[in-house]
């Protein structure tokens, strides 16, 4: 059966808009991101026009086929049989009178960046930090960015206009017509059908923005950890951000083992000058011993700094979670390279890839929508992220460190944020099968599933946000 419906649909496309697992270049074409995702497919399918889409979606939609939707593979994107590949949707149009960007589903970031300097210079666009992320997948699971601080996440309804989507029977509508499924892709995943183009705001900015790395021995870590809870408590300037991470494998630097010196990612879109105030970051440039390799840059520079943790795509067994913090004291930062060692003492398999990234947040980003009900993401009040990895080497899988890997990216809220502390939010940028996602769309999951059931009512789209659908006296075949 699947070897008769895999040869019908290569039947429906031309030979250029597929490539079968014998292929040289397959291998890599397919790959996610975290190995333990592979689910090994016999077929990838890159439709190269709107058309081809949406006959392809028709098909897969009737078929036994397990399929998946891809633009870039980052968020572990994988499937049985078939990925449908966006690569063949890549379009890029700017309007100048309205200041709005539609972008195809299927750049990543970087190429968004460069296209933005040639096409629209001057303007940005609420986009993820790292080049080689999808806009496809980026864009649905709410989106953070630099900007967001400014603006809100990239689904928002302020940055997310609309998104043109291919409907599980081929049909192609402007989400804006059909507002609960506007509603749902903002932050609900890409589980309602096959986006192939974004309309965002783009906003005028700066090309003075002084950031780079400063790196920090890990002996100042008590010192750090208590300035940074000074500003995030005191600092509110939404053109100032920063990362603070711990220095290792998985985050592109060198391995080098034993306790990691702290990265600071810093980010001041004021300009060089306020950043090395009292205002900026006097504080982290004036801790001993560190080391700055910072500079003056434009936003696709600022990006640019993450492309060294893009090597790490296919070669390692990686889990990652987000919980949101809201209450970050002195000794906030010590329990989180605490929550590393243990991680490490449990299993020194896990030493490369276990990390913490601590992504100070303004106001705005969560702040950034009318009430919890505006996005099926519901998000508030002021938040940071503590954006957690663990992983290893695929020569070292087994279930047991599977078990383990994913039971200390659980433990990390409670342990980091401290005892009845954590918030019990997530980003829904990083599920594993270990989040509670229900939890995660809180009041808006009775919704998000009654939306599901109308647009994905045999929940063929099952991939990344798994929502279970509820029975719909209303579901499409639109
Ligand atoms: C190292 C790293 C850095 C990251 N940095 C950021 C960041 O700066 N900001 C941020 O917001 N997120 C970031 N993320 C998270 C990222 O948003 C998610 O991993 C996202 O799923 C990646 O999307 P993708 O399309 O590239 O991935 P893919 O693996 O290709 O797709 C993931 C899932 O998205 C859905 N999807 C993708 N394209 C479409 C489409 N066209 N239509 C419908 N559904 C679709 C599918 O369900 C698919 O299974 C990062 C992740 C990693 C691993």
């Amino acid at each position: 059966m699947v070897a008769q419906e895999l040869r019908n649909l290569t039947a429906r496309l031309s030979p250029s808009e597929y490539l079968t697992s014998e292929h040289p270049s397959f291998a890599k074409e397919v790959e996610p991101w975290s190995l333990d995702a592979d689910l090994h497919p016999s077929l990838l399918v890159t439709p190269s026009t709107l058309a081809s889409l949406q006959d392809v979606v028709q098909y897969l939609y009737k078929t036994q086929l397990d399929f998946a939707i891809r633009t870039t593979g980052t968020g572990s994107s994988s499937a049985k049989d078939v990925i449908l590949s966006l690569k063949g949707f890549k379009e890029f149009s700017f309007d100048a009178s309205s200041e709005t960007v539609t972008l195809g589903a299927g750049l990543a970031w970087g190429e968004v960046d460069q296209l933005l300097e040639k096409y629209a210079d001057g303007y940005a666009v609420v986009g993820a930090r790292c080049p080689y992320v999808g806009v496809g997948g980026s864009t649905l699971v709410g989106g953070l960015s630099w900007l967001a601080h400014e603006y809100g996440l990239i689904s928002d309804p302020q940055n997310m206009l609309d998104a043109h989507v291919v409907l599980n029977s081929g049909h192609a509508v402007w989400a804006s017509s059909a507002p609960d499924l506007l509603w749902a892709l903002r932050g609900g995943g890409g589980n309602f059908g096959v986006v192939t183009s974004f309309k965002l705001k783009a906003h005028r900015y700066t090309k003075s923005i002084f950031s780079g790395l400063l790196t920090i021995p890990y002996a100042n870590l008590s010192r750090v950890s208590a300035v940074v809870a000074n500003v995030a408590a005191n600092n509110p300037d939404p053109k100032v951000a920063m990362h603070v991470f711990t220095m290792n494998g998985a985050l592109g630097f060198q391995e080098i083992g034993g306790e990691r010196d702290i990265g600071i990612l810093v980010y001041d879109a004021n300009g060089e000058e306020h950043a090395r105030s009292e205002a900026g970051f006097k504080w982290a440039l004036d801790m001993p011993g560190c080391v700055a390799q910072t500079g003056v840059m434009p936003l696709s520079q600022v990006h640019a700094l993450a492309l060294g943790t893009g090597e790490n795509h296919g070669k390692r067994v990686a889990f990652m979670s987000a919980p949101l913090i809201s209450d970050v004291d002195e000794e906030f930062l010590v329990r989180a390279w605490k929550w590393r060692t243990d991680s490490l003492k449990a299993s020194a398999a896990l030493a490369e890839d276990t990390f913490v990234l601590f992504e100070f947040m303004q106001e705005n980003v969560f702040n950034s929508t009318r009430d919890r009900h505006a996005t099926a993401w519901p998000h508030s009040g002021r938040k940071h992220v503590l954006q957690l990895g663990t992983g290893y080497s695929p020569s070292q899988a087994s279930p047991e460190l599977k078990r383990l890997a994913l039971q200390r990216l659980l433990a990390a809220a409670e342990e980091v944020a401290g005892p009845g502390k954590a918030t019990g939010e997530y980003l829904p940028n990083f599920f594993t099968e270990a989040h509670d996602i229900p939890a995660v769309f809180g009041e808006n999951w009775g919704e998000l599933r009654r939306v599901k059931g109308k647009y994905d009512p045999l929940n063929r789209f099952n991939k990344g946000t798994l929502i279970p659908p509820a029975k719909s006296e209303n579901s499409t075949r639109l």
